[in-house]
């Protein structure tokens, strides 16, 4: 049970399994889930659609995602990829980020925060979290960190929250660093993208909408996004549909570029979710406040990082358990409850090959936070008995303990 990205299954529903759709308990065993994409027949009939149209990808649809996602986010234009992890890739190719630098990251992520890092030589440097009740990155820490050699740095919106926004331009001004925003917890919130040069989100399976696989970048240079654009399509200056409809046969390749490109399929399912993300964005907000009252009065003893009210897509629902609680124990309770947990994260530079290449890592913040973590279901097909029953288990178990 690493994180979420690996322990959630895709698959939902099919009779026999192990898990099955929240909501939908037919007397079959039904384990809540922590987190479950809502797909249905306008998804199906898009699908359809795209399938009829004979154009599958790097089409109409692809531009239209692009233009309503830039829109719903206060921007004029964005670049879908087949992924965050391609998007955060392309992102520190274009903003010129090589072997000599170093980029601030933080370690309470999933890895690809800092694998694009490594993908274009620059070096990672660690920075820990502000505490266990605000786990992003401190500016302290931050601050501490910075050398010469510091060109970037990352930020990730943990749990869909953004940091104070003032403190980090002033930072990055006063080091002359860029911002890059991993933003795959945060889509849909007001202000993301806002800090940063560029910005990377994922549509990936848990997230709070999907294309099943998926990401998208904006970008405050115009001239950034252009140059992500043609590099997610190796680096050609025309794409297929352009020279397709241009009836020219003619291209130039004038950059290394990558094969990172979005298809129609997923296209027409982001442009569906998309409609649906502010309405299932509010749900996950009324049932984390739920959850935060339900967690003070029946287990007052576990804390709640963040406050009611903070700007944030409420991504997943992260609670740290008492100092003496068995952990483990907890999980095994709630599991015999029905109910799936999750531990966002293990702090990247504990995982082997990181701890390997990046030796001697102290971050004790990070540490302490990781190992008393622990992310209950959170997702917008979820109603609010099930958050009652998730807190009175949680309660439950931390009492037999
Ligand atoms: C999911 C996730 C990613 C990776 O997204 P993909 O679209 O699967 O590449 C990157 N960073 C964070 C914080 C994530 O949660």
């Amino acid at each position: 049970m690493a994180n979420a990205e690996i322990t959630t299954p895709l698959k939902t529903g099919r009779k026999g399994q192990f898990y099955s759709r929240a909501g939908a308990d037919n007397g079959e065993t039904s384990m809540l889930l922590v987190a479950e994409p809502i797909l249905g027949s306008a998804e199906k009939t898009a699908l359809c659609d795209v399938i009829d149209s004979g154009w599958i990808t790097m089409g109409d649809r692809v531009r239209s995602f692009e233009r309503m996602f830039a829109s719903v986010h206060g921007t004029d234009d964005a670049v879908a990829v087949n992924s965050c992890t391609a998007a955060l890739h392309l992102i520190l190719e274009a903003l010129g980020i090589g072997r000599a630098d170093e980029v601030l990251v933080p370690s309470l992520t999933f890895v690809a925060t800092l694998n694009c890092v490594l993908y274009v030589g620059a070096t990672p440097i660690f920075v820990d979290v502000a505490s266990l009740d605000t786990p992003l990155m401190s500016i302290e820490d931050a601050e501490a960190r910075v050398t010469p050699k510091t060109r970037a740095i990352i930020l990730m919106h943990y749990a869909g929250y953004l940091p104070a926004d003032e403190d980090w331009r002033s930072f990055a001004e006063r080091h002359n660093l860029v911002i890059i925003e991993d933003a795959a917890h945060a889509v849909g919130v007001q202000g993301v993208g806002r800090y940063g040069d560029a910005t990377a989100f994922s549509f990936y399976g848990n997230k709070n909408m999907t294309t099943a696989e998926g990401g998208m970048v904006l970008a405050r240079d115009p001239k950034v996004l252009s140059q992500i654009r043609q590099m997610r399509g190796h680096g050609i200056t025309l794409d297929m549909r352009q020279r397709l409809k241009g009836r020219t046969p003619h291209y130039d390749v004038t950059m290394l570029g990558f094969n990172y490109r979005m298809d129609e399929l997923r296209a027409a399912i982001g442009l569906v979710q998309l409609e649906r993300l502010a309405m299932w964005n509010a749900k996950r907000k009324s049932l984390t406040d739920i959850y935060r009252q339900r967690l003070a009065s029946l287990c007052p003893d576990v804390l709640v990082p963040f406050r009611a009210g903070a700007v944030t897509a409420n991504h997943i629902m992260p609670v740290i358990l008492p100092p003496d609680a068995n952990r483990d124990e907890v999980v095994a309770l709630l599991m015999q409850a029905g109910i799936q947990t999750t531990i966002h994260y293990s702090p990247v530079h504990r995982l082997s090959y990181y701890a390997k290449a990046f030796p001697n890592v102290r971050l004790p913040v990070t540490e302490a936070y990781a190992a008393r973590e622990l992310s209950l279901p959170l997702h917008p097909a979820m109603v609010s008995a099930q958050v009652d029953r998730v807190a009175a288990a949680l309660a439950d178990a931390l009492t037999t303990l």
